[in-house]
């Protein structure tokens, strides 16, 4: 289906060495795109080699994205190196959970400065240079906490509902630019990101009832949606967040 090739495309993806992010990269990969590779504490070059042998360009590139003047070499490698930037995916994300009573002040501030602010300004740095391109494509992580309050993690769920309203807001003005910014939601997917709900007996098996599917997603439950939303296929979708919940939510 031609409407989903990525070849000739290249693509960014943050938290590329390991869970969600790693599945994305592979899954452009897999539908022709190169892409550059971001990640911070985990080497990049396991998700290089697996793109590579698929045949298509890897980079990999350094980066801890809660320092915000770390943010503009990830997009000027990317244009010097792949040439171009067609698809964004800020991907990256941290949670911290303690009750909103004892949340610090500084898991408050390193959770929005991971999950929202590096979101905004490499939106912001690629956005550039789609608008200029004439076409682009951005897809942030959004969270089942971008609709609902969770448990103990007042600044992750703060930062999955901004991260939504950013998506709406960049589609808005972007839209009439040639630019599409979507969201995944993904639901309750098995990753480190969860490893400690999953480990929580009372916990494990109260998220598992709830969702309809039976089961906990996968990091590739989410390539489909995410060649969806770099692919022209999705052209005329803006600032819409789609859920790959398993039904979480219309239970
Ligand atoms: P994960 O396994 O915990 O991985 C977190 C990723 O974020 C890693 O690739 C990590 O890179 C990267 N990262 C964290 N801090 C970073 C920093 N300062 N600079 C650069 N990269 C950083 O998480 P995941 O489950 O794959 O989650 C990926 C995204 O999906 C996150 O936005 C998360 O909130 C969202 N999400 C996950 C679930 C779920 O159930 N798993 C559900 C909803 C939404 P390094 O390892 O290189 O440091």
């Amino acid at each position: 289906m031609s409407l989903f090739d990525l070849t000739g495309k290249t693509a960014v993806v943050t938290g590329a060495g390991r869970g969600l992010g790693e599945a994305i990269a592979l899954g452009l990969a897999q539908a022709g795109a190169d892409v550059a590779l971001v990640t911070n504490r985990t080497p990049a070059e396991k998700t290089a080699d697996a793109v590579r042998a698929l045949g298509r360009k890897a980079i990999t590139i350094q980066a801890d994205i809660a320092d915000r003047t770390k943010l503009a070499g990830i997009i000027e490698r990317t244009v010097d190196e792949l040439g171009r930037i067609d698809v964004l995916v800020n991907n990256a994300g941290i949670i911290r959970r303690t009750p909103a009573a004892e949340h610090s002040y500084e898991d408050w501030q390193d959770v929005l400065d991971v999950n929202l602010n590096s979101v905004f300004l490499l939106s912001q740095l690629a956005g550039k240079h789609m608008i200029e391109q004439g076409s682009g494509k951005i897809i942030n992580i959004a969270s089942m906490l971008s609709y609902q309050g969770g448990i103990n993690v007042p600044g992750y769920t703060s930062s999955k509902h901004a991260v939504a309203g950013l998506t709406k807001a960049l589609a808005s003005e972007w839209a009439g630019k040639g630019l599409q910014v979507n969201a995944i939601a993904p639901g309750y997917m098995s990753t480190d990101n969860t490893e400690a709900l999953r480990e929580d007996p009372v916990r494990s098996t109260q998220i598992l009832q709830r969702i309809p599917a039976g089961r906990w997603g996968t990091s590739e439950d989410l390539i489909g949606p995410a060649v969806f939303l770099a692919s022209a296929a999705s052209d005329y979708m803006n600032g819409h967040i789609l859920a790959v919940d398993g039904g979480w939510l219309v239970r």
